[in-house]
């Protein structure tokens, strides 16, 4: 037969087949929870302010669409290592490339992986993104979980997790969400964190920290400060960082590796093997994203302006949490949903049980992932008391 039949049918994914079922639900009052992408209190995801200035500048500005480089732009490079890192390790020590969106880099970060150890193991957190596990195997690497989420608090298993992680092997890899955990929302604290490092510096295991919601947390310097802290303490650390969410650029996939090597020399040999597996993956990195994430933050007025609608977009999420905490109190006469106003970033787990989501969703209108995650962005003000009855009448 001919090599194409030889193909198996690949599972849908959860997330697209919840937002094709939303599509088609013809009732007229309906809630989505589900896609990972924010949203305002209208239902929209607009161009950021500052990100649609800089796109009208360099409209009248480019004189050529020409590739850039194998890595993609020095400038580029430059301005993401200041935000993530900012001053926490030298910068020569820093080797960088453009990728396709966050994705891209976990890809090219994993593929570095397994040029340097073919043999490592990368432990992710019991749960993690539903993309990382098939990302590694596609890179030719073995996975391993550590547990993670306390389903019966909603908060970090810290003890369980440091268990697990003291029992990785010097070559491996630790894959850690730098903040706002996709898909819980529960989050180390700083000292957690620090325990966290130290332990990673006694095992010898690499960390590589995805960092995909910078500024939708605490704020961009508070969700950079685990990054920052892991970074200053360990001799090498990958970190794979997204513009996607807090520039609001999904489609034009930027993103970026930032390898924190050794000493200097290290650092020329990792870049020149970061500029060689985008050239096997993709020759160049896409540049219309990156190049607009650069004019931002380059320009003391544009990166005001980005800044004050980031805040806008974390503090209205914050805002939301709290009001569907206290929403709920209200309705259960208890703390339990506390957690929700705990938690951080776009998305909590609830907690709810498979039957209790289907309830919600049939009986209420209301689309979340079937593991409970809510997206907290598909809510506004005036949605959040409808989902607070609907789960007290679940029961959840
Ligand atoms: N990592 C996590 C945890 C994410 O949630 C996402 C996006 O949903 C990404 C990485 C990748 O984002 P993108 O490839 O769209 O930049």
């Amino acid at each position: 037969s001919r090599i194409l039949s030889h193909l198996h049918p690949q599972p849908e994914d959860q997330i697209l087949k919840l937002t094709a079922l939303f599509r088609d639900d013809p009732r007229p009052v309906k809630l989505d929870l589900g896609v990972g992408v924010y949203r305002n209190a209208a239902g929209q995801t607009p161009v950021m302010r500052a990100v649609k200035a800089a796109e009208k500048q360099l409209w009248q500005d480019e004189t050529s669409k020409s590739y850039t480089s194998l890595a993609g732009d020095p400038g580029f490079h430059k301005v993401m290592r200041d935000l993530v890192l900012g001053d926490a390790v030298d910068h020569t020590r820093v080797a960088a490339a453009a990728t396709v969106g966050g994705t891209g880099a976990l890809s090219i970060a994993l593929d570095l992986v397994k040029r340097a150890a073919p043999g490592a193991t990368v432990w992710v957190s019991d749960p993690t993104w539903p993309n990382h596990v098939p990302i590694i195997g596609k890179c030719g690497l073995a996975s391993n979980v550590y547990r993670y989420f306390d389903a019966e608090n909603r908060a970090v298993n810290f003890s369980a997790m440091m268990e697990d992680l003291a029992r990785v092997a010097p070559g491996d890899v630790v894959l850690l969400h730098g903040c706002c955990h996709n898909p819980t929302g529960a989050n180390l604290t700083l000292p957690e964190w620090q325990e966290v490092a130290r332990l990673l510096t006694q095992t010898g295991a690499l960390p590589l920290i995805d960092l995909a919601y910078q500024g939708f947390g605490d704020g961009l310097e508070e969700d950079a400060a685990a990054t920052r802290l892991v970074a200053a303490a360990c001799p090498d650390t990958l970190i794979a960082a997204s513009c996607s969410k807090n520039f609001g650029i999904y489609r034009e996939r930027t993103g970026i590796v930032l390898a924190v090597t050794p000493d200097a020399a290290a650092q020329g040999v990792v870049q020149g093997n970061l500029a060689a597996l985008n050239r096997l993956t993709y020759s160049f990195p896409p540049d219309h994203g990156a190049r607009l994430v650069t004019m931002v933050l380059e320009s003391p007025a544009l990166r005001a302006d980005w800044q004050a609608e980031l805040e806008d977009i974390r503090t209205s999420m914050l805002g939301l949490r709290r009001q569907l905490a206290d929403e709920l109190r209200a309705r259960t006469g208890s703390d339990r949903f506390g957690f929700l106003a705990q938690h951080r970033g776009m998305f909590s787990r609830l907690g709810a049980k498979p039957e209790q989501v289907a309830r919600l969703r049939d009986e209420h209108g209301i689309y979340m992932v079937g593991d409970s995650r809510m997206n907290i962005a598909g809510l506004s003000p005036a949605t959040v008391p409808a989902l607070a009855t609907a789960i007290a009448a679940c029961g959840i």
